[in-house]
């Protein structure tokens, strides 16, 4: 019983000497094997495609992480074919045998943590720490899952007339694809694969181009776990073809995506046609973007509440669905918070990813880099600008840009951005703020930072969002202790790290008996 209960794997303290000596190890190895080449992998077998795609490190853009032999519509095929098959014999492969190879999957990534870590800091851009945070949900979402399984294979008695036996029973759905984003590259993944396939299904997993080294690193740890043949397969490629292609087929059951609103409401579109041949209504779990609003109240402790806004809106270059986008001051307090916020902002320090100083490093990649400074050049236009931060000139760094007195209704304050911008809007009370902060499309994260238990409490009923934070930061979601996701436009499906996750990759089925 013991045996089962789960925590979450401690994060790194790189103030610890022996830990940072072991990641600048880490990285220098990894420097030395650039770059990687990645290829498909289909039933175990290593596939190779004509078409290369280099992957750059975002901080120094002239260095490639990465030659991804990207898949084409065949391979896609050959993915799927192979997932179909292998799913019946997995579907029978007992729930605590499945369980134990995603738990190894975990033990392996514990071993291999400082690679891991270093691959993110090059490829993606992220920050040490902020990496290390990837890795761990990473292990935890492997343990949670597996754990959660083991608990939800037990039959649960339903009912109880005289002379009847009924339970409830959840059993696999089939072939699942999964589309994946970069943003959390490892966690994000790894959690959608690992819930997919303990749950009894076949995996055919779509990494995001920007993030295909980091997905390959997975792909190795599935398949030294001990994973069957064809249960989980690894497509990179580019998901108008093979991404399209895995959504269209027709032994697709279920599709896990995490990416951006545009793209989640074209796979649920594209998910509802019915292929020749088909026989499952496709399941759709998506999570899509957000426009997350911090309110400041009067009597808000405004140290705690600039820290929170600054490491939410900045913390890797604002490049989370959860990242604070919009911050909601009420008006007795506005100036001295603006004042403080643009301060603290002041001293964030913007350097490559790989310097342990590093607070904030590059967003992504050029077309992320080219769409983001284009919103800030619209905002200086038809906003007030508060604060621009210089930046490096090696790679694709975005400067930190904060926006003050932006109507609640301007299209700087509604869509979604993806990089380190925030606007900050003024309401005249706690009524304003919320209406304000529940105007947009979305619903994902959300906080307030108050001292007052009876706005507290209206905040709980009235803001719209999947995790509301009070008196700290809004991202940073921990598996377990606050499960993720949000409603409306941010996506449908229930929240990653909770307890209702992995039943949507089953069906729940009644048996009853007469006795
Ligand atoms: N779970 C992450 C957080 O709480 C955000 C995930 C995402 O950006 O998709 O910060």
């Amino acid at each position: 019983k013991k045996a089962n209960k789960f925590y979450n794997e401690p994060l790194l303290d790189f103030a610890v000497k022996a830990d940072r000596e072991k990641m600048h190890k880490a990285l220098a190895d990894m420097k030395a094997s650039l770059p990687v080449n990645v290829p498909a992998m289909i039933n175990n077998k290593e596939i190779r495609s004509e078409k290369i795609f280099d992957r750059v490190n975002p901080s120094e853009a002239s260095q490639v992480v990465g030659k991804i032999s990207m898949a084409t519509v065949e391979h896609a095929e050959l993915a799927m074919q192979a997932a179909h098959t292998a799913y019946q014999t997995w579907k029978n492969v007992p729930a605590e045998q499945r369980a134990a190879l995603v738990d190894k999957l975990a033990d392996i990534m514990v071993r291999d943590r400082f690679k891991l870590i270093a691959t993110q800091v090059l490829e993606v851009g992220k920050p040490w720490a902020e990496a290390d945070g990837d890795v761990a949900e990473a292990i935890d979402f492997c343990r949670y899952y597996a754990r959660n399984m083991r608990e939800l294979q037990k039959p649960l008695r339903v009912g109880g007339l005289p002379g009847e036996v009924s339970h409830y029973i959840y059993k696999s759905r089939g072939v699942t694809a999964v589309i994946a984003p970069w943003n959390f590259p490892l966690a994000i993944l790894a959690g959608m694969v690992t819930a997919a396939a303990v749950a009894g299904n076949t995996v055919v997993m779509k990494p995001a181009e920007q993030s295909t080294v980091v997905a390959w690193g997975l792909m190795k740890m599935i398949q030294e776990a001990g994973f069957p043949q064809g249960v989980i397969n690894f497509l990179p490629g580019f998901g108008e073809e093979v991404g399209e292609y895995i959504v269209n087929h027709k032994h697709t059951t279920t599709i896990a995506f995490t990416g951006s609103k545009a793209v989640g409401l074209h796979i649920l579109n594209r998910a509802s046609q019915v292929q020749p041949g088909q026989t499952h209504v496709k399941r759709c779990i998506i999570e899509m973007g957000g426009k997350n609003a911090v309110i400041i109240d009067n009597d808000a402790d405004l140290d705690e509440a600039v820290d929170g806004v600054l490491y939410s809106a900045f913390g890797y270059a604002g490049q989370k669905c959860s990242a604070a986008s919009r911050v909601i001051v009420l008006d007795e307090v506005y100036e001295r918070f603006v004042e403080r916020l643009v301060e603290a902002a002041k001293s964030i320090e913007i350097l490559p990813a790989e310097n342990p100083k590093s607070y904030m490093g590059p967003v992504v990649d050029k077309e992320a880099y080219d769409r983001i400074l284009g919103t800030i050049a619209e905002g200086e236009k038809n906003h007030k600008l508060l604060f621009k931060a210089h930046v490096p000139s090696t790679g694709f760094f975005a400067p930190p840009t904060i926006f003050g007195d932006v109507p609640g209704d301007a299209k700087l304050a509604q869509q979604e951005i993806f990089g380190p911008v925030v606007t900050v809007i003024r309401a005249k009370d706690l009524d304003q703020a919320l209406q304000i902060a529940n105007s947009t499309e979305y619903a994902l994260t959300g906080g307030i930072f108050s001292r007052s238990p009876a706005n507290i409490a209206r905040v709980k009923n009235e803001l719209e969002v999947g995790n509301l934070y009070v008196n700290r930061g809004i991202t940073g979601a921990m598996v377990d202790r606050h499960p993720f996701g949000g409603y409306k436009m941010s996506g449908v499906g229930s929240k990653t790290g909770g307890p209702d996750y992995l039943k949507q990759y089953m069906e729940p089925i009644a048996v009853t008996e007469n006795t």
